[in-house]
C-alpha cells in the first residue's frame, strides 16, 4: 500500500539522485532526503566557470550533449525550468594518429572510386540496420535490460512518438544483445555501421566494440540518436548540463544536503519490519539516520563496500566492470587552440590506449581561445592498463601533433565510468538477478548500471524505479 509519508534516503546527488526526488515529488512523496558527498549536485554533469577575454562562461568536463531521445532530462529540465535552446553549437572534424586532417565522409574531398564504393557500403548497412532493429529486433528501443537475456523486453519507451511510456513483451531475438557489439553487428552483416557508431561511442568514454554487450550500444545510441548525431543535431546546454540539475534540486522540497557522505548502512534483516539505519557524514561529524527506504543511486560496486550488502548482493555487484575515461581542460597560447572540435578515429582503438580520442571546443566565438576538454581511456577487456601519468602525456603529445600545443590542463581528471557487465554475464541475466534484488529490505538500485551511463538513461531509470516500486 502505497504511504507517501515514508521517510526515503537517497544516496548520490548525481542526475540519477536528483531525478529520484523529483519523480517521488511529483508523485506526492515528501518525505525524502538526498546526500551528495560533494559540495554541489550534478555528479558528473560538471560545468564549471572559466574567465576568457575577461568573461566568465561555462564549460563541461564531465556530461556535454543531449538529443531529441533526452525525454526524461527533458522532464528535469522542465522541473527546474531550465532550457537547451541556447547552447553553444558543437561542429566537428577529424583527424588521424599522425594530426592530419581527414574526410572520412564527404565523398568529394581526397576523391577515389575505393572512398566512395565504402561509403555507399556504409549507407547501405545503416538501412539495413534501422530496418532490422525496429523488426527482427523489436522492443529494443526502451531504457533497462529487464528480460533481454531471456527474449523479453520491459522498460520505459525511449521512441520519440511513445516517450517514457512502458512497454513490454517477447522477443527471442532480443538475446543477441548480449552479443559484444563487433559480434551482433557480424552476425547481422553490417559491420561498416561500426565506422558510424564509434564517434560517439568509444570517443565518449564508453568502451570498445568487442567488449560491450550490443545491448548498451544500441540502447543508448538507438537508431535515432545515431542519425541524430550523424546530421550534428545535438546539442548543449549554455550554462552547462550541471545547470539542468543545480535548478532541478532548487525546486525540490527538501534540496540536496552537500559535503554529506554516506559512510554505513545498516538495514533490517530480510523479510523483518524495521528501519534502515543511515550513518552519514558531513563537518559536524558522523550521526545515524532512519529512514524507511532506501534508493542507492551511486556506483553499486561501491555500496557493497560500505553498506551490511547480502552475499548475493556482493557476488553480483562484483561482476560491475568501469571504464576508465581521464580528461582536462586545455587552455592555448592566444589564439592557438582548436577552432572547432576534432575527433581523432585512429586513436579510437585499443591498440591506442591512452591517446586522445577527442576534443571538444565549446564557444565558437572565442575561435582559437576557447579552453577545450580532450578525452582518452585508458583501459580495455583483456588488455593491462596503460597508466594514468601515460595517458595524460601521449594526450598532450597528440594535441601538439594536432597543432595545439596545451599551455595548461585545467580540472584533470579521472572518471568511473560506463558501469556494464561482460557479454558472458549479461547473458546469465546478471539484470534479472537485480531485478529480483528490486526492493528486498527496503532498497532500490538506481544510476547509470540499470540502464546505461548517460544522463537520459539514468534518469529515466529512476523514473522507471519510481513508477513501478513507489
Ligand atoms: C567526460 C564525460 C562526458 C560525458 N558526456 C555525456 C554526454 O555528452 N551526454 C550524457 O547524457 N551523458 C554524458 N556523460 C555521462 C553522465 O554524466 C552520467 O551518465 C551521469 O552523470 C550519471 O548520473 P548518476 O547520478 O547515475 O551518477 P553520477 O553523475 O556519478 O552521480 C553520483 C553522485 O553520487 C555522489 N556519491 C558517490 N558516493 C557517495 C556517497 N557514499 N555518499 C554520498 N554521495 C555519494 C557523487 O559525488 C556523485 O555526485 C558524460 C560523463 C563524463 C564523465
Amino acid at each position: 500500500m502505497t504511504n507517501l509519508n515514508e521517510r526515503i534516503c537517497i544516496i548520490g546527488g548525481g542526475p540519477a539522485g536528483i531525478s529520484a526526488a523529483m519523480y517521488l515529488q511529483k508523485k506526492g512523496y515528501t518525505n525524502y532526503e538526498i546526500y551528495e558527498k560533494l559540495n554541489k549536485v550534478g555528479g558528473k554533469s560538471y560545468s564549471p566557470k572559466i574567465k576568457v577575454n575577461g568573461e566568465e562562461r561555462s564549460y563541461e568536463t564531465g556530461a556535454i550533449m543531449g538529443a531529441i531521445t533526452y525525454h526524461a532530462v527533458h522532464e528535469v529540465e522542465e522541473f527546474g525550468g531550465t532550457s537547451h535552446a541556447d547552447g553553444p553549437n558543437m561542429r566537428r572534424m577529424y583527424r588521424d594518429s599522425s594530426g592530419k586532417e581527414i574526410f572520412p565522409f564527404d565523398i568529394k574531398k581526397n576523391f577515389s572510386i575505393r572512398k566512395t564504393l565504402g561509403l555507399l557500403k556504409l549507407k547501405k548497412q545503416m538501412k539495413k540496420l534501422v530496418e532490422i532493429m525496429n523488426t527482427k529486433y523489436k522492443g529494443y528501443d526502451c531504457y533497462g535490460h529487464r528480460g533481454v537475456a531471456q527474449g523479453r523486453y520491459s522498460g520505459l519507451d525511449k521512441s520519440v512518438d511513445n516517450a517514457l511510456n512502458l512497454i513490454e513483451g517477447e522477443n527471442p531475438n532480443l538475446k543477441d544483445l548480449a552479443l559484444p557489439f563487433d559480434q551482433f553487428c557480424k552476425l547481422n552483416g553490417v559491420e561498416e555501421v561500426m565506422r558510424i557508431w564509434i564517434g560517439p561511442y568509444t570517443s565518449f568514454g564508453y568502451g570498445y566494440f568487442d567488449e560491450i554487450p550490443a545491448a548498451y550500444v544500441m540502447k543508448y545510441l538507438d537508431t535515432t540518436t545515431a542519425i541524430e548525431f550523424v546530421n550534428m543535431r545535438l546539442w548543449t546546454w549554455k550554462d552547462g548540463t550541471q545547470s539542468i540539475y543545480v535548478n532541478a534540486n532548487k525546486k525540490l522540497l527538501h534540496p540536496a544536503h552537500l559535503n554529506t557522505e554516506v559512510v554505513k548502512v545498516v538495514r533490517p534483516a530480510e523479510g523483518t519490519e524495521g528501519k534502515i539505519r543511515v550513518t552519514i557524514k558531513d563537518a559536524d561529524g558522523e550521526r545515524v539516520e532512519e529512514f524507511d527506504k532506501l534508493i542507492v543511486t551511486t556506483p553499486l560496486d561501491y555500496f557493497a563496500g560500505y553498506a551490511d550488502a547480502r552475499e548475493e548482493e556482493k557476488e553480483l555487484f562484483s561482476k560491475i566492470i568501469h571504464e576508465k575515461y581521464v580528461d582536462f581542460i586545455a587552455r592555448f597560447d592566444e589564439n592557438a587552440g582548436p577552432t572547432i572540435s576534432g575527433y581523432i578515429f585512429d586513436n579510437m582503438t585499443y591498440d591506442r590506449l591512452g591517446h586522445a580520442m577527442v576534443y571538444y571546443h565549446r564557444w565558437e566565438d572565442l575561435k582559437g581561445n576557447c579552453p577545450s576538454v580532450v578525452y582518452a581511456l585508458r583501459n580495455h577487456l583483456g588488455s593491462k592498463d596503460v597508466s594514468y601519468d601515460y595517458t595524460i602525456d601521449t594526450m598532450m603529445k597528440d594535441m601538439e601533433l594536432c597543432g595545439f600545443p596545451v599551455k595548461e590542463r585545467m580540472f584533470e581528471q579521472e572518471t568511473y565510468y560506463c558501469p556494464h557487465v561482460s557479454s558472458k554475464d549479461y547473458a546469465d541475466g546478471w539484470y534479472d538477478k537485480l531485478e529480483a534484488m528490486q526492493g528486498k529490505q527496503g532498497t532500490y538500485y538506481a544510476g547509470e548500471i540499470i540502464s546505461f551511463g548517460d544522463m537520459e538513461d539514468t534518469c529515466a531509470a529512476s523514473k522507471d524505479i519510481v513508477t513501478r516500486f513507489f
